[in-house]
Order: structure tokens, then C-alpha cells, then sequence
């Protein structure tokens, strides 16, 4: 039986679709594993490695695994390294390639991903590849369940509209789609049928699901009360503020087994850096959203993410960030030193502190939670 392994990096969507990716070689013949370091060791092996490109340090994580799956002794045969994911769409092919990546599958070719592998090993074995099934468009989303897994990954949207002027996904992952309301409920109906506990909706930018006059609150509603008979929970992946905020805590004191635990990625405590930034709130919205959350959801878990050293962010400015996440006591942050992305429209703008002062100051962000 062939095998292929999984290794992924970034985000839960990312995750999602390695267990997307996954049922459809399972169902088709393959042994299916994940993570680790020992890929090739008994043999000829293929790897997925399922990019990551939101900054320059996960970039430079991608190539670095490529290299590390290439880089095996005489005794061992180097695995075939399929590369998928932001970085395809991120870093020239040539750079791939000379990484060491065999196929590089873009987000576009996803659905004849196996038959690509499959094609690859029948070239290398001297036979004839045999052709995709046409008309092909789409991998069934059904994920791949890990046994002993608490949770699994439900992909509901996709790619991003807007453009915050610091952030590449929406070249990587493209225009905002939502999967049809039905198939998301019994996707999850289906995982909490098969013993999953916990179910995690999630997106590239998830709170702009949409599909027809459902969004992501009445989306979340009928999947709590699809899987509460199998005592299932749900939660939400990250969430942009400032688009159904109210909506979700409505949700969070309606439905029992919807987490209450909500992650936002605010970036900024301050106005004028989020308006170079090109969020869609303020300095003052962002207070009245994360009073909300603190007042009216009891218990509630509280994550955010931060960028420090954005264009525009001076000292003052920090402090103002400092002092948000001061005031509202999260119980956890991600914080990031600002990444410059090629193609961006922060790239353009003045006053961009250096590469030290963002990083400093991240450092100094995170001690506030500690
Ligand atoms: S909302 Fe902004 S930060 Fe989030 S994926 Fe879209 S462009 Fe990027």
C-alpha cells in the first residue's frame, strides 16, 4: 500500500484541508500519516507539505522543510515532496524547486492532487500516468477524523475580500467563497455521528460566511443544534471584529454547547494604525466590541491577535495597544512583529518602525498576559 504523510503548517484552515486532502487518498488505497520527521525512512514515501506563507518567517519554515524532508542519508530514499498551500501561490516555482520540491499542486489543482502524486510515481517507475477523471472540480470535503483526535476541523469559507494593507492571504487564498449551508451542517452532523467531541468552524475569514440570507451566526446556530443530540460542542475559529459581533454573543448565551471562547485579530489599540492598516474599526469600536464580550458573555475566553511595528505605530501608539490588552485582561494573545509581504500596501507607507523596535515591542506585548 502506498503511503503518503501529511505535515502542516499555519493555520487551522490549513489543517482542515490536510484532513480534506487525507480522506481522499485513505478512501482511494493509501496509508495515511502525519507530522514527523521520519518521512522516507522505510522506503519511497510522499510528502504533502502543506505551506504556510502569512509572513516571511513562515516562508522561510516551508523552504526549511523541504530541505529537511530532501536532506537523508545514502541508506534511505528521499521522499517525492508534494507542495501545496499559500506558498505555492507566495514564493516563485524556482525557489520551490530548488528547495527540492518534486510537485508543486496550487490551490487550483487541489481536487487532482492524489492523481498528480500518482502520476509522479508512475513516470518515476518508468509507466504511463494515468489521466485525472474529468471535470474533476473539487475535493469531497468529507475530513479525514484522527482517531483520538478532541476536535476536527470544519471548513466553511475560504479567501478574503478585503484588504488590510498589510496581509498577502487574499493573494494566496483568493476571493472570499462560503460552502453551501446544508453540506457545512451535515459535515459536522456527520463528525459528531463519528464520536468527534468537539467541532471547530472555521475560515479564512470566517465571519464573512455567507451563503444566500445565512451568515456565520445562523450558520453556528444550526450546526449547535445538529450535534447537541450526540453531545457534541462547537467553537468558532478566529473571527474578524466589528462584523457580527453582537450576533455571536447572542449565539454564545442561546447554545449551550457553543464554546465560549472567542479569538479576534485586532492587531492595534490605535486609531491612526488601523487606518493605514485598512481594519474596518477604531481605537474606540475596538473598546465597545471586547466591553461587549467582557460584559455580556460570563466565562467567556478571550484570544486576540497583535502586530507590532505596523506603519504608523510610534511609541505613543503602542501604548495604546499596551493599554487594551491591559484593560481587558485576555487570557490569551498571538503577537507578531510586523512581516513585510511583497505586494502589500503597507510596503508603500511612511514611518514603518525597524525590524528591532517591532520586535521588541512584541516582547514587551507579550509579557502582559503572562
Ligand atoms: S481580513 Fe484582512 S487580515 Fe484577514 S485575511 Fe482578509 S485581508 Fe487578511
Amino acid at each position: 500500500m502506498p503511503r503518503v504523510r501529511f505535515i502542516t503548517l499555519g493555520c487551522r484552515l490549513n489543517q482542515a484541508e490536510e484532513a480534506i486532502f487525507a480522506a481522499d487518498f485513505s478512501a482511494n488505497g493509501w496509508d495515511v500519516a502525519f507530522g514527523g520527521d521520519d518521512a522516507g525512512a522505510d522506503g519511497q514515501e510522499v510528502v504533502v507539505l502543506h505551506s504556510c506563507a502569512v509572513t516571511r518567517m513562515a516562508e522561510r519554515k516551508t523552504l526549511q522543510a523541504i530541505r529537511a524532508l530532501k536532506r537523508v542519508d545514502p541508506t534511505k530514499t528521499a521522499p517525492i515532496v508534494a507542495v501545496t498551500g499559500c506558498a505555492t501561490a507566495a514564493l516563485p516555482e524556482q525557489v520551490l524547486r530548488a528547495a527540492g520540491a518534486d510537485l508543486i499542486i496550487p490551490r487550483t489543482q487541489y481536487a487532482n492532487l492524489r492523481f498528480a502524486i500518482e502520476a509522479a510515481i508512475a513516470v518515476s517507475s518508468g509507466f504511463a500516468p494515468a489521466a485525472p477523471p474529468a471535470g474533476r472540480a473539487s475535493l469531497r470535503e468529507r475530513p479525514y477524523l484522527r482517531p483520538g483526535r478532541h476536535h476536527a476541523m470544519l471548513k466553511v469559507q475560504d479567501g478574503c475580500d478585503f484588504r488590510c494593507a498589510y496581509c498577502i492571504v487574499p493573494y494566496t487564498r483568493g476571493p472570499a467563497t462560503s460552502r453551501p449551508f446544508a453540506e457545512c451542517v451535515a459535515e459536522a452532523t456527520a463528525m459528531a455521528k463519528a464520536g468527534v467531541p468537539e467541532i471547530v468552524m472555521t475560515g479564512c475569514n470566517l465571519a464573512c460566511y455567507r451563503d444566500g440570507v445565512a451568515g456565520l451566526p445562523e450558520l453556528a446556530a444550526a450546526v449547535c443544534e445538529a450535534v447537541a443530540p450526540m453531545g457534541a460542542t462547537v467553537s468558532l475559529g478566529s473571527v474578524e471584529p466589528a462584523i457580527c459581533d453582537e450576533a455571536i454573543v447572542a449565539l454564545m448565551l442561546a447554545h449551550k454547547n457553543l464554546k465560549r471562547f472567542v479569538h479576534l485579530p485586532i492587531q492595534s489599540g490605535d486609531s491612526k494604525v488601523l487606518a493605514l492598516a485598512r481594519r474596518r474599526y477604531n481605537g474606540e469600536r475596538i473598546r465597545e466590541i471586547l466591553t461587549l464580550y467582557r460584559k455580556k458573555v460570563p466565562n467567556l475566553f478571550l484570544g486576540a491577535d497583535f502586530i507590532t511595528g505596523l506603519p504608523g505605530e510610534d511609541e505613543e501608539a503602542f501604548q495604546r495597544t499596551c493599554d487594551l490588552v491591559k484593560e481587558f485582561s485576555f487570557d490569551h494573545i498571538h503577537v507578531f512583529p510586523y512581516s513585510p509581504r511583497q505586494g502589500t500596501a503597507a510596503l508603500a507607507l511612511p514611518d514603518i518602525p525597524s525590524r528591532a523596535v517591532a520586535r521588541a515591542r512584541a516582547a514587551r506585548l507579550r509579557t502582559l498576559t503572562a
